[in-house]
């Protein structure tokens, strides 16, 4: 079958799997478009790994369909697979090898030509601001730098699709901007399609649509703006020495279930900078340590969906 024009980029239908008794995935579905940035953004166990080795074919799903262009992504599918660029979480990249050694083994284990490689590794050091530092062995590089060498390599073939997994974790913000710079352009460039697995809310902001998984399934999906919309007001963070105490008493005055977390109760109210004094009021004297307010950001959207804690630190609002 040959490629559907009309078809989106990348269709996923129904992927399950599971490791025994355990559902790891549940019947995933969703389109991916040319020039859009998709995160799978869920806590450690949502399925995130099982998804991103199933779609980078390291791993076999029990039943579901991907296609790419419309056409079925079968075992062996070479062809279709070598429009699927791949960035790993662990680093995989050769310490030993200089930064133009890395690009050019990545080209010639994609199938590039040398020829065709040579102008592309030239321009994918320029954009990595590298090209003075090309015939430098990689092992003299920040992570940051090695992580932006991963990206350009992985672009090397000239990708319709980009799967990254947690691709930015550990990296100062200045090497994150840059990061996200270099997946910008290239989509602006070229309409790469980008898919994303990760607990960071930090990265998952970075996308244009979120996909929220839990327990191996899609919980809720819209841009970083429309989900954080979603709770309907700003985010009240109250810390204090017994908060079980304190629960009840938010729930009879606000109506609202307070997620405690340790020593911090988290709900959300429409203009809840109003509500701050009639809190402080409500609450037995000395019971408060702090009283914090914030705008939505996609930890307190998974709160939401979920009853549990991403895990991970809280991202900026988008
Ligand atoms: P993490 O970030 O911790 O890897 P994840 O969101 O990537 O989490 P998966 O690794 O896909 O999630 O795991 C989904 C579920 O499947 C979890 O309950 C996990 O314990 C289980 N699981 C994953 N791999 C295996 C395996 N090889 N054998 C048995 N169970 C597995």
């Amino acid at each position: 079958m040959s490629a559907d024009p009309a078809a989106p980029l990348l269709s996923v239908r129904g992927l399950s799997r599971r490791y025994g008794d355990r559902v790891a995935l549940d019947g995933l579905s969703f389109d991916l478009a040319a020039g859009e940035l998709l995160a799978f953004l869920g806590p450690n166990g949502a399925g995130k790994t099982t998804a991103f080795e199933i779609l980078t074919g390291l791993r076999r799903a029990d039943a579901g369909e991907v296609r790419l262009s419309g056409q079925l992504m079968a075992p062996g599918a070479a062809e279709l697979r070598a429009r699927i660029g791949v960035v790993f979480q662990r680093p995989a990249i050769d310490e030993k090898l200089t930064a133009r050694e890395n690009l050019l083994l990545g080209a010639a284990l994609m199938g590039v030509s040398r020829a065709a490689a040579r102008p592309r590794i030239e321009a994918a050091l320029l954009r990595a601001e590298l090209s003075a530092r090309g015939d430098e062995q990689v092992a003299k590089f920040s992570g940051g730098l090695r992580r932006r060498l991963e990206l350009e390599r992985a672009l090397l073939g000239e990708p319709d699709l980009l799967i990254l997994d947690e691709p930015t974790q550990g990296l100062d913000p200045g090497f994150r901007r840059t990061f996200w710079r270099g997946i910008r352009e290239a989509c602006a460039r070229r309409g790469l399609a980008v898919l994303l697995t990760t607990h960071d809310p930090h990265e998952a902001a970075e996308c244009d649509r979120v996909a929220v998984l839990d327990a191996g399934r899609i919980v809720a999906e819209g841009t970083p703006r429309a989900l954080c919309d979603r709770l309907g007001g700003d985010v009240l963070v109250v810390e204090a020495e017994r908060p079980d105490e304190l629960a009840p008493v938010i729930r009879e005055r606000f109506g609202v279930e307070p997620h405690i977390e340790g020593d911090t109760l988290r709900f959300t109210l429409p203009r809840a900078h109003e509500a701050i004094p009639r809190l402080v009021e409500a609450l037995p004297p000395g019971r408060l340590t702090s009283v914090g307010l914030h705008l939505p950001t996609l930890a307190d959207v998974f709160v939401h969906l979920t009853g549990r804690a991403l895990g991970a630190e809280d991202a900026p609002a988008p």
